[in-house]
């Protein structure tokens, strides 16, 4: 039997992004699990992210989803942690630049924000919370980090965000120079903080709906 479950989320980035890890994972597969995005629903009175971490608003944006289509949901909530600003922009990362923010003005103000910091103090992580709330009230969150520095020029247009200002420390540990926003997709999912995340809660669901079919059948 498929299993779909909703990605609470418009960003049709993050919606391929999942769903190409969900057909990495041979279990899942095997379930059927199918990702649904927001668009294949009536819409729905999205909630505030009112909370202060990631975590809180990532399981706000699931169990609004859960409520709306009685579908397993999964959300997630992610950001920036720049060490120098004190962990800033991270829950106002997407706003950084004021209420009509773009990629593009979030990653010129950042950058004019740092422009006097010198190369050994641009540390910086990517965080992401992605919670799963399952239509029996079951509650998961999974945390994923991505260490990395930041760079003083804008480099490569792939990914989105802060992409094009950031070098992953584990793409530096390969011997390369390349930005996130230079990486190709799967070269991204592989070390992202929001690969990790979603791999984590993938496991989680596969556990739980395989036990769920163990039990039908006894
Ligand atoms: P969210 O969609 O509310 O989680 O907002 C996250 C914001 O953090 C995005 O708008 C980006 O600015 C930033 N962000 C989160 N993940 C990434 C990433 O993988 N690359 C670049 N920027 C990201």
């Amino acid at each position: 039997m498929p299993y779909e479950i909703l990605l609470a989320t418009n960003n049709a980035k993050k919606l391929t992004e999942l769903r190409r890890i969900v057909a990495e994972n041979p279990a899942a597969r095997e379930l059927g699990i199918t990702v649904r995005s927001l668009a294949d629903f009536p819409a729905y009175a999205e909630p505030a992210e009112t909370q202060t971490t990631f975590e809180g608003n990532a399981l706000i944006k699931a169990r609004a989803g859960v409520a709306a289509t009685g579908l397993a949901t999964m959300a997630d909530d992610s950001g920036l942690a720049v060490d120098i600003l004190n962990g800033m922009p991270g829950v106002r990362s997407a706003r950084w630049s004021g209420p009509n923010a773009t990629d593009e003005s979030n990653n010129a103000l950042l950058l004019k924000q740092l422009h006097d910091v010198p190369d050994d103090a641009r540390t910086a992580q990517f965080v992401s919370a992605v919670a799963l709330v399952l239509p029996d009230g079951r509650e998961f969150v999974r945390h994923g980090v991505m260490p990395g520095r930041l760079l003083t020029e804008l480099r490569g247009d792939n990914g989105f965000g802060y992409d094009p200002m950031f070098v992953a420390d584990a793409t530096l540990a390969r011997g390369e120079q390349l930005s996130n926003g230079e990486l190709g997709a799967e070269q991204k999912d592989a070390i992202s903080h929001r690969g990790i995340a979603v791999r984590a809660v993938v496991d989680v669901l596969v556990k739980s709906i395989g036990r769920r079919e163990e039990g039908n059948e006894e």
